[in-house]
């Protein structure tokens, strides 16, 4: 059935003709009459009202985290092959050099989100999960630096757990 034989159906009934009635009248069957009567009806519906967009706030779900399965995890996780690629990419673009002093040696690669951190926040249990989780693989939270400078960061090792509780997210 085409637009314009639809549209002189919807006319007809507003006219008050009954739908049998306008059958007859265009050679139609009454059931396609009555079957694009109730596509045309529900198509002139209102939208339904707009709620009113919440706000999106962060909340950091805080689970008892194994600790022990946690650094295994981890341990798991910077031997795959996705970890040492992603290595190799933040060290190349920082020319394998530390950030803060410069040095080409002992130079380590750190999430500045911290990795534990993530795998609280986020929850994650398994390289799977971990596999999928877009901030741990991403360039712009890595960075370059040698074991001294690492050190000193307020990230590093027990330090991170700082974050697990403030739930600060680097995502833009
Ligand atoms: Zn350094």
């Amino acid at each position: 059935m085409n637009a314009a034989t639809k549209w002189l159906i919807r006319d007809a009934y507003r006219s008050g003709e009954p739908p049998n009635e306008i059958a007859l009248r265009l050679a139609l069957l009454e059931t396609d009459v009555n079957r694009t009567l109730r596509s045309m009806i529900k198509a002139n519906k209102p939208a339904p009202k707009e709620r009113p967009e919440k706000p999106v706030t962060f909340r950091v779900v805080l689970i008892d985290y194994d600790a022990d399965l946690r650094k295994a995890l981890i341990e798991k996780l910077r031997t795959t092959p996705l970890y040492l690629d992603w290595r190799k990419k933040v060290l190349k673009i920082d020319r394998y050099r530390c950030r803060e002093c410069g040095n080409t040696k002992r130079v380590q690669v750190d999430h500045i989100y911290p990795l534990s951190a993530i795998i609280h926040n986020y929850q994650i249990n398994s390289l799977e999960e971990a596999a999928e989780c877009e901030l741990i693989w991403r360039i712009s939270n890595g960075r370059t630096l040698c074991s001294t400078c690492h050190q000193r960061t307020d990230t590093h090792g027990a330090k991170a757990k700082r974050l697990w509780i403030e739930g600060i997210t680097s995502d833009e």
